[in-house]
């Protein structure tokens, strides 16, 4: 699978010579496998795909929930709007809350001047499921409470052996086992890394963790390597530099994720 991060920034995007390194775009993750374009979450950051570039003919999209900072990029993304793709969007349903009452809320007309799902082409528009596959994928899911107001899900996506595990907006909490236990050997973990420890104490309930949480769990499930993710808009790249040299100390098989990073694995 070839992983490209669109957008790793948290809440609210941002811009200007102090984010210059990790880049401002909030969440929206790429993954590629032969057939299928799989698009997690779309923040601000899924403005960065082009048209010119080649999709693959099937295009997911799987969201973790529908907080603004996740859904805010996606009246703009030009792969809706454009013939010649196959498209299914996964959306958790929290409660009677779905995917469609979000994109409804999302094409308000009084906060966006079109209906998304009025002016986008065919789209499949699916609940989503604890296991299933898509394209060359296998996707599962699981949810967890620790993020307000509904919760939020984590996922483990599998390809040809190799596996990432995705827990952005998850506090680290009561459920750590269980967590731990979902990512065990995936061969990179993607994290929330919002705050840090000292920014924690005041923050605890937010639904976000720390860069030290994120390397522990990247150490109990035997990952091979994590990337942290999901950054404070507040966080200027120095900040998180020193996230970074922090949760290497925990688990020296860290980064910190940057927007336009691609990797194979
Ligand atoms: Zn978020
Ligand atoms: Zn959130």
């Amino acid at each position: 699978m070839r992983i490209r991060f669109l957008g790793v920034r948290g809440s609210c995007p941002v811009s200007g010579k102090n984010f210059r390194k990790y880049g401002g775009n909030t969440t929206a993750i790429l993954i590629n496998s032969e057939d299928t374009s799989l698009i997690i979450d779309a923040g601000t950051g899924i403005t960065n795909l082009e048209e010119r570039e080649n999709f693959r003919e099937n295009v997911v999209f799987l969201f973790t929930h529908y907080h603004l900072d996740h859904v805010l990029g996606l009246p703009f993304a030009f792969l809706l709007y454009t013939q010649g793709y196959r498209r299914k969007m996964y959306g958790p349903d929290f409660g009677k809350f779905s995917m469609n009452d979000a994109l409804d809320l999302l094409s308000n007309p009084r906060l966006l001047p079109f209906k998304v799902s009025r002016k986008m082409l065919e789209t499949q528009i699916l609940p989503l499921k604890e296991d299933f596959t898509e394209g060359g994928f296998r996707i599962l899911s699981l949810y967890s409470r620790n993020h307000p107001l509904d919760g939020i899900i984590l996922y483990r996506i599998e390809s040809r052996g190799k596996s990432v595990g995705i827990a952005t907006d998850y506090e680290l909490g009561d459920d750590r086992e269980k967590v731990v236990e979902f990512f065990r050997g995936v061969d990179l973990l993607v994290h929330d890394a919002q705050y840090t420890p000292e920014e924690y104490e005041g923050k605890r309930g937010y639904g976000h963790s720390t860069e030290i949480m994120a390397a522990e769990v990247a150490k109990d499930s035997q990952a091979g390597k994590l990337l942290l993710f999901h950054f404070d808009p507040f966080h200027r790249d120095h900040v998180v530099d020193e996230q970074e040299k922090r949760a290497r100390e925990i688990f020296p098989e860290t980064a910190a994720a940057r927007e336009g990073m691609e990797l194979e694995i």
